[in-house]
């Protein structure tokens, strides 16, 4: 059996390899591998690719495959070679900050001021690099904020190149595997996120291949009871295709390297802003774990493991990633890099959309401060949807007026000559919120006083502002043309180091503090509250979601003294400032929001499945998909799921579905 499998797959390499040779033969092609989801073609002659860029797409698009060629390492010139080339032939005013080198893709990367003086018009320099040198040109725009943590760990990522490269060819063989039973079903397994928020974790079984999405970590905790349920019987790690991240919030990405510690050696799918986010934020789960006096559930070794099997796609990107799954995301305006995972299943026998966490609004002349556009609602196909239900049972007010509300508020405390703290989450929150108060301040619409960022907040917005292509237009517009960026400001001070955390600290006048954690779970904003939760002129405003369990829950639903971590132990604290809530700054989408996301979603999905909210929310959202249906345009009643944790959703293609249906009518 085994032998005529592996004959039939010999033989469909073969056809594969005499495709490639009939369209590119005349590059010289030196070897043909599997790298990940991509087919790499290992050229001598990169002149004949210039001139034939065409024939590239067509291939690709004849074998439904990612194609990408590559010019053989022999070919290319010495590192020094090729940066003295790039520094003497490139445009003295095009103001070149640094030149880096990727030895797995045989790129050279140029971050410059000004990309388009090094470009030009057309590919004339590109060309004459690739010709030259025999490595592939990218320019870069220099960022407005360096991170410095994130270039460190991308520089150190670049002595792993070997081995990227072996785990790449591993990665593309089981990928492009012939299927062994074929796609026999489609289960969903909720591992984690399930009736409730946090630890957002989702096993997708097709008997032929397993993928996972997400692997998050409960706010509440860093224990096993904040993981998914990794030991149930379903999950076989050695079983696993490939990992699938939908933005790097901890509750999607927090026990990733866990999965390494565990063995796991696959891919895990990303965006590209997302992988830059999580290596930082995964950092800093090992530093606030070790602050709250609690050994972290994996190490720096375990992350750089995983990211030596990170693979970057970009936004409408189809990217195999099993035999019988292709992997598509979509841009679901959370934060920045956050996506719709979208899987097309056995051939088109099925597609399942994952929402994970979106934000869909409608745009309408909108002078708001937002930062990344709406979610996308039109797809070829989606049978079935697994939706967050975080606001499901309610509306949140407008966001206009909670930015109303936050800078009224603001006012009113610096009047008083207190101190506004607001604990956001590194990423998402954090900016907009410095954005609103930035562009209030430069308004006059608050008085000028010191706002300080504390925590990973910099870190997260440095790598906002590389990434300006992915933000609203206006936005956009302002960092591209005018180099403006709209995170700096005149009162805005990064809290870089422990003297800018005293000055924080000791300001005498109003100020506001912006910092980490969100949920007040540890980080930067639990330092600032011990020392200012006695004086009633302060106040703790908190801008978004507060799970059960946390600090920050239990500040907001009335505590008013509360235990906390000391240098010399744990001590009680007296909460006299004032605590607020101001709702409307969410990521997520509002009740109200994401009725409006089903009733514009095309097409209509014949099952939907809800998690990622309390049971209520969930309750509440379900109840009105079945009553409202019809008003929502659907042509008939879908199925609405609300599973557990450790129960699963068999889907079926729309066919037998109807079949079942009759039986159950
Ligand atoms: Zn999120
Ligand atoms: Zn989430």
């Amino acid at each position: 059996m085994a032998s005529v499998r592996q004959a039939r797959q010999a033989a469909s390499r073969l056809m594969l390899i005499k495709e490639i040779y009939d369209a590119l033969g005349g590059a010289e092609i030196v070897s043909i591998e599997y790298e990940g989801p991509e087919i790499a073609v290992y050229v001598k002659n990169p002149k004949f690719i210039l001139e034939h860029e065409e024939k590239v797409k067509e291939l690709a698009k004849k074998l439904r495959k990612r194609i990408v060629v590559r010019t053989h390492p022999k070919i290319r010139k010495s590192q020094e070679y090729t940066k003295k080339f790039i520094l003497e032939n490139a445009p003295e005013d095009a103001g070149i900050e640094d030149i880096l080198f990727d030895d797995v893709l045989g790129e050279v990367r140029v971050i410059a001021e000004k990309p388009g003086k090094i470009l030009g018009k057309g590919k004339a320099f590109r060309n004459l690099v690739l010709a030259e040198t025999g490595w592939r040109l990218e320019v870069y725009r220099k960022p407005l904020m360096k991170s410095p943590i994130l270039n460190t760990v991308l520089k150190h990522l670049q002595s792993y190149s070997e081995e990227i490269r072996k785990a790449r060819r591993e990665i593309g063989e089981r990928i492009f595997r012939d299927m062994v039973i074929g796609t026999r079903h489609v289960r969903v397994i909720g591992l984690g996120g399930f009736g409730e928020v946090g630890r957002s974790c989702i096993l997708v079984d097709t008997g032929e291949s397993r993928v996972l999405l997400d692997v998050g970590l409960s706010p509440s905790g860093y224990g096993p009871d904040a993981y998914p349920y990794l030991w149930a019987p379903e999950f076989r790690i050695e079983e696993l295709d490939a990992v699938v991240i939908s933005h790097a919030h901890m509750d999607h990405v927090g026990l990733l390297p866990l999965l390494f510690k565990f063995g796991f050696r696959g891919p895990v799918y990303v965006t590209p802003p997302t992988r830059d986010i999580m290596i930082i934020i995964l950092q800093d789960l090992i530093d606030l774990a070790r602050r709250e006096g609690v050994e972290p559930p994996f190490t720096n070794a375990d992350i750089q493991l995983a990211l030596t099997r990170v693979i970057p796609v970009n936004y409408n990107v189809v990217t195999d990633v099993a035999p019988d799954i292709k992997l598509t995301f979509i841009n679901a305006g959370h934060i920045l890099g956050s996506s719709m995972v979208h899987l097309h299943i056995g051939q088109g026998m099925f597609n399942l959309l994952y929402t994970a966490d979106f934000k869909f609004y409608r745009i309408k002349n909108d002078k708001s401060t937002r930062l990344l556009p709406p979610a996308e609602y039109q797809f070829h196909r989606v049978e079935a949807l697994i939706m967050e239900a975080t606001y499901g049972a309610k509306d949140t007010p407008p966001r206009e007026k909670a930015e109303e509300e936050l800078i009224h508020l603001v006012n009113e405390v610096a009047k008083r000559g207190g101190k506004i703290l607001i604990p956001v989450m590194a990423v998402g929150r954090g900016q907009e919120i410095l954005l609103v108060l930035n562009e209030a301040l430069k308004n006059g619409k608050i008085p000028e006083i010191p706002i300080y960022v504390d925590g990973m907040v910099r870190e997260v917005t440095a790598i906002y502002t590389n990434y300006p292509e992915l933000l609203v237009k206006p936005v956009r517009d302002r960092m591209l043309h005018y180099g403006e960026n709209p995170f700096e400001g005149p009162t805005v001070v990064y809290v870089d180091d422990k003297s800018k955390r005293e000055e924080a600290l000791n300001a005498s006048g109003p100020a506001v503090i912006i910092a980490t954690s969100g949920m007040m779970n540890g980080g930067p904003i639990v330092e600032y509250f011990k020392y200012f939760a006695g004086d009633p002129k302060n106040a703790l405003v908190f801008v978004s979601y507060q799970a059960p369990g946390t600090l920050g829950r239990r500040l907001q639903s009335g505590e008013r003294e509360v235990e906390l971590r000391f240098d010399n132990g744990i001590r009680r604290v007296k909460v006299n400032l004032e605590i607020r809530t101001i709702e409307g700054f969410t990521g997520h989408s509002t009740r109200s929001e994401l009725l409006s996301f089903l009733r514009r979603l095309r097409p209509k999905p014949r099952t939907i499945i809800l998690n990622h909210g309390e049971p209520s929310a969930i309750a509440s959202l379900a109840s009105t998909i079945k009553t409202s249906w019809q008003k929502l345009g659907f042509d008939s009643p879908p199925l609405v799921e609300a599973p557990d944790n450790l129960e699963s959703v068999r889907l079926y293609p729309s066919n037998i579905r109807a079949k079942t249906a009759l039986l159950y009518a």
